[in-house]
Order: C-alpha cells, then sequence, then structure tokens
C-alpha cells in the first residue's frame, strides 16, 4: 500500500483524486493520499468534497511545481511512494527530476511543452530514460485517455487482436454542449495551442505536416452520430510510431462545434492566441494567458454541461493471413461524470486513466526501470479496470 502525491488541483486532478480515494476506501493500493497545489484552497476544497462523498480524509499540502528542490523536499518529508503529475505540461520536467531526487515513480498525463513555444515532443522526457533506468525507478508518461487509453487500445489490439497492425486513427468526440458561445474543456492555454497548431500525421515513414484544421471529415461516432472530424498533430502519435514498428498510417482526428471555431480563428486573427509579451499600457502580458483570465474556468463547466464524449481508435491490419480492422472506443455520459466527482467528462476521461496508472505502478503490476509509455505494458490489467472504474470500453468490428 502505498502513499499517493498528487501535484495539481484542476478538473483532472479532482476526479483522479476522488478516484483515488475511492480506491483507498476499497482497501486497494493507497494507504495515504496528498494533494498538493499552487493554490491550497483548490486542493482543500476537493479533500472536502472527497470527505463528505467519500468518507475518506486526504492531507493538503502548498507547493510550487516548478521548483524541484522544494518538490523533492515534499515527496521526502511527507514519505510519499509515487507522485502523479496532473498540473501543466510546462512542469513534467521539474517534477520527472524532483523524483528522480526523492526516489520515487513518476506518472503524468501530458508531454513536456517549453512555455515560449507552442511545441511537444517526448524527447527531453525519453532523454531521461537512463537516469530513471539508474535509479531503479520508473516514469509512465501520457497516462490520461489521450494519450494514455488511446495507447492502451492500440497495445490491447497489437496483443491479443492482429499480427500485424498497418494503419490507426484515433478518433476524439467531444458533444458535449456547456451553453457558452465560447469555451475550453481543460485548461484554456494548453487546449488552444494545440489545436491552433499545424496538423501532423504519419504516412508510409514520413511525417506530412497540414495547414491547422485543414482537413477533415464526417465520422459516425456510436452514441454520438456524425460529427465533422478534424486532423491534428496528437502526442500519442510520435510513442506509437515508435513502438508499433509496422505502421504505415497513423492520424488523429477531433470534433468541434461551428461556434468553437468560429471565435478560435477570431482570437487568432486579433492577437489573443499569441504565446509571446506583448506590453499593454507598460505592463508586459502575454495575450494567450490574458484569454484565461477571461475564459470560464473548465473545472466550472461540470454543472452545465450535457451530452457524450466518444473517444476510440479505428485499427486495422492482418490476423491469420486475412484483413482486418475494429473500433475500439469508450462513450461517457458529462451528467454521470459530475453526479459522481463534480466534474465534466472531459476531466474524468482523463481522471480515471490517471488513477488507474497510479494504481497500477503502486501495486506493481505495470513495473519496470526508465521511462515508459503506455502501449509498452500489458493491456489487459489496465482495459480491466476501465470497465471497473467508470469508462467501459466497446469494440466492433467493421468491414475492411
Ligand atoms: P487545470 O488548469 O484545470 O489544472 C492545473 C492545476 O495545476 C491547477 O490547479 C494549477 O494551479 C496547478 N498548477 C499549475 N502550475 C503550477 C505550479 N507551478 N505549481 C503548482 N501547481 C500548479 O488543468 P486540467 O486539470 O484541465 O489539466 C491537467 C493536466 O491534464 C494538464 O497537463 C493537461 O494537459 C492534462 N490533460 C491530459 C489529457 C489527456 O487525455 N491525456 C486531457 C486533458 C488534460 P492553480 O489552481 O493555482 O492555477
Amino acid at each position: 500500500m502505498k502513499h499517493l502525491l498528487i501535484i495539481g488541483a484542476g478538473g483532472v486532478s479532482r476526479v483522479a483524486t476522488v478516484k483515488s480515494a475511492m480506491t483507498m476506501a476499497k482497501g486497494e493500493a493507497f494507504s495515504k493520499i496528498t494533494l498538493a497545489s499552487r493554490t491550497k484552497s483548490k486542493c482543500d476544497e476537493i479533500a472536502a468534497f472527497i470527505k463528505e462523498r467519500v468518507g475518506v480524509d486526504i492531507a493538503t499540502a502548498v507547493i510550487d511545481a516548478d521548483d524541484t528542490a522544494a518538490v523533492a523536499d515534499l515527496i521526502k518529508e511527507i514519505k510519499a511512494d509515487l507522485l502523479l503529475n496532473l498540473a501543466l505540461p510546462y512542469q513534467d520536467l521539474t517534477l520527472m527530476d524532483a523524483c528522480l531526487k526523492a526516489g520515487i515513480p513518476y506518472i503524468d498525463t501530458a508531454n513536456y511543452e517549453h512555455p515560449d513555444t507552442a511545441h511537444f515532443e517526448y524527447k527531453e522526457q525519453w532523454a531521461r530514460h537512463d537516469k530513471f533506468k539508474d535509479a531503479g525507478l520508473m516514469a509512465l508518461l501520457g497516462s490520461g485517455f489521450d494519450p494514455g487509453v488511446t495507447n492502451v487500445f492500440c497495445a490491447y489490439a497489437k496483443q491479443n487482436l492482429f499480427d500485424e497492425i498497418t494503419e490507426i486513427d484515433i478518433l476524439d468526440c467531444n458533444a458535449g454542449d456547456h451553453g457558452y458561445p465560447f469555451a475550453t474543456n481543460f485548461n484554456p492555454e494548453i487546449n488552444l495551442r494545440e489545436v491552433s497548431a499545424k496538423g501532423r500525421y504519419y504516412e508510409n515513414g514520413k511525417w506530412i505536416e497540414t495547414e491547422p484544421l485543414s482537413e477533415h471529415f464526417s465520422w459516425d461516432y456510436p452514441k454520438v452520430g456524425e460529427r465533422e472530424s478534424y486532423l491534428m498533430y496528437h502526442e500519442e502519435l510520435e510513442s506509437l510510431v515508435k513502438n508499433i514498428p509496422s505502421l504505415k498510417r497513423i492520424r488523429f482526428f477531433m470534433t468541434f462545434g461551428e461556434s468553437y471555431l468560429r471565435h478560435m480563428k477570431c482570437l487568432e486573427n486579433v492577437g489573443m492566441l499569441r504565446i509571446d509579451e506583448v506590453l499593454h499600457n507598460g505592463v508586459k502580458i502575454v495575450p494567450i494567458q490574458f484569454l484565461k483570465t477571461l475564459l470560464p474556468d473548465p473545472a466550472t463547466l461540470g454543472a452545465r454541461t450535457k451530452g457524450r464524449t466518444n473517444i476510440g481508435c479505428v485499427i486495422s491490419g492482418t490476423k491469420d493471413g486475412k484483413p482486418r480492422k475494429v473500433y475500439i472506443y469508450n462513450v461517457c455520459q458529462h451528467e454521470d461524470c459530475y453526479a459522481e466527482t463534480g466534474a465534466q467528462a472531459v476531466s474524468y476521461t482523463t481522471g480515471v486513466p490517471a488513477m488507474i496508472g497510479a494504481k497500477l505502478v503502486a501495486k506493481g503490476i505495470w513495473t519496470g526501470k526508465g521511462v515508459f509509455n503506455m502501449e509498452e505494458f500489458e493491456a489487459k490489467p489496465f482495459m480491466d479496470e476501465l470497465n471497473a472504474n467508470g469508462l467501459p470500453w466497446e469494440m466492433i468490428e467493421m468491414p475492411c
């Protein structure tokens, strides 16, 4: 039984902390949970929610996740056994280094992004592989939904359904409606940097770049219906190309509503998505950070959001010499997520897999020395945990 330290107290953390507390209440995996973030009052609010709903006490603390030494000191002081990073991608490297310094495993849900460049890749996290290996520690990268569950769906297909996988399309649909003309379902800065970036996909050994949201098609999402889906670059493409070498093509598509796209284009055109500093009335501001201050806090969307998400993978290849195509997906209902955890489905679909990743590491079911992506482990235990923890998956055979 392990002492879990969770860093960050936003929407994703709320779900992961509630679910970890439920796991602890069942006498599984965790003996203690500490929730630490920049704003302690947010940790205390989540702790009070957990006490009322789950009947479990969790500890809270204040921490600056950009300060490696302070995080390492906190880990040692409270004697944490593993760290779940649910702050922002900017903190990945400082938190990985804090885990190395204090000698505990590390888990996150999003790959490192430098605050000054809207670019994300695994290079700097993978570069820490030898340090984790030499320390006999494990770092698990991307234990959210996408990345995370999507990687696990691909691993499950590779390990159980195919002799060879040649094509993967990851399809992410959020058909939830929060009633605002414009809001983002997770951290606005991270979300808008990602969506306004150029698209990229992998085909026949090459990466092909596309203009932002220029390629799209309509896909019929089970239990949701037809939605326009836009090609984007997404971080799991990088690790899946590395770990499934037989792949000829992999792409990622996400749905957006008309209103979202219109507002985003307008904000981009007037410079509100800029990530560099501008002088405003003698004060330096970063426009996208100012925009974040104006937009609804994603953590407050839960109570207003209605509808479903459907995220899954269409996987093609061969089995026993014959072509095969399967669609593995999860459908999640915003209202159910809110009723259970006080957060909407985008936070829920990320926070539940974050807890599962931490649980499998805590129980030694997923174990290793070094830095790993989700698809490098046996998928079945994770798939079973999804079914048991509110994210059941379904699979359909598709015509080839
Ligand atoms: P939020 O912005 O709601 O929460 C982030 C939390 O981190 C806030 O509580 C914030 O503090 C805290 N934080 C930020 N900087 C620091 C710091 N320097 N020190 C301490 N705490 C800090 O984000 P979300 O909950 O929406 O997302 C959390 C993570 O999940 C992100 O990394 C995001 O990219 C990832 N994600 C992954 C997905 C996946 O499927 N893999 C999908 C969606 C999100 P404060 O409250 O004071 O601002």
